[in-house]
């Protein structure tokens, strides 16, 4: 490995101090990447792994008048995530990617054992986006022993996914609140591929008056329409093959709409679309208020089609806006 990658290895990650309040690391990975040239050229990615480097980091791009952008994710990055990191730096001078697998928004079923952790073809891929920080956090940084608060968004939690993953969003809404409150980004990225987590997240930043502007960014899809996720990565050959079928159900639900047609006949309309692919386990299709996710919205009014659904043991979420 080039030594000037030497920051993006998963032994990186391990060594990641929990003891956030000493003095600042001394280990190469961490301090290398500053400075690769003067006159307003960005500075070379760094890679940390506490709060405190992130705080310092943050504090001297800020002391240099660049605005802070902040993408959150959880790593096994693709094209939709670049999205985010180029919206990012297109409008903010300091760009910040975290990439942590949350374990609190994982149910006890769930796939959080097997979720792809790839940090450093991740690394790779921001550095070439241009990132200039990335904070990817052992677990015991973000939680360690006596941790015991949780942010519970009430109302627009309780269906879908809320629904379905009892707890997720005590974890996405906790994760988000304590990363906003380690990066103080100006603006925070976040794709509509996870419809219903933005409206969570924007809910929680207003009730809470969390000084950051919540950016929402539209999905990225594949050729065939598949909405990229991290999870694409689980399909066998087979069901790659069939997985597009969920948007082309939103899609022919999203006609129904546009014709004038109630939320009820087009999630009707959705509904068979994906159950003519017997492979699919349908969770749910709704039709809701695009800002409230309230459901039933009214014929010709802006809605959203939401979905989710295993193929195999993969589970699928799509969603599709019609103004
Ligand atoms: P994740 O790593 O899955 O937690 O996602 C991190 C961020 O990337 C979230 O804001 C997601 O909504 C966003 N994201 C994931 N997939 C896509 C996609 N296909 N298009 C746009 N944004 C996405």
């Amino acid at each position: 490995m080039p030594a000037d990658s030497g920051e993006a290895t998963a032994e990186g990650q391990e060594k990641g101090s929990t003891k956030d309040d000493v003095s600042p690391s001394p280990q190469p990975e961490r301090s290398e990447g500053v400075g690769e040239g003067a006159g307003g050229v960005r500075l070379k990615m760094r890679l940390v792994h506490t709060v405190r480097e992130t705080r310092q980091a943050v504090t001297e791009a800020r002391a240099q008048g660049r605005s802070i952008g902040f993408v959150p994710t959880m790593g096994a990055l693709h094209a939709g995530h670049l999205s985010l990191i180029e919206a990012a730096r297109r409008r903010d001078g300091f760009v910040v990617v975290s990439i942590f697998v949350n374990p609190t928004q994982f149910g006890p079923q769930e796939d959080f054992a097997k979720y792809p952790r790839t940090l450093e073809a991740d690394c790779a891929l921001c550095r070439e986006a241009g990132v200039d920080l990335v904070f990817a956090p052992p677990i015991e940084e973000m939680y360690p022993e006596g941790f015991a608060t949780t942010v519970h968004v009430a109302g627009v939690t309780e269906r879908m996914e809320g629904l379905f993953r009892p707890g997720h969003f005590d974890g996405v809404a906790t994760v988000v609140c304590k990363l906003l409150g380690i990066v103080q980004p100006e603006r925070a990225y976040f794709g509509q591929k996870d419809y219903q987590q933005l409206v969570v997240v924007r809910r929680m930043v207003a009730d809470l008056n969390l000084p950051v502007e919540v950016v929402g960014c539209p999905t990225v899809r594949e050729a065939d329409g598949l909405a990229m996720s991290s999870r694409n990565r689980y399909l066998s050959a087979e069901e790659r093959t069939v997985a597009p079928r969920l948007y082309q159900a939103l899609r022919a639900g999203a006609e129904v709409l546009r014709r004038g047609g109630t939320g009820e006949e087009a999630v009707r309309r959705a509904q068979e679309v994906l159950v003519s692919e017997p492979r699919f386990r349908v969770q749910y299709v709704e039709a809701a208020d695009p800002e409230t996710l309230a459901p039933h919205p009214q014929a010709g009014r802006p809605a959203v089609l939401l979905a989710a659904a295993f193929l195999g043991e993969t589970r699928l979420i799509d969603n599709l806006v019609v103004e």
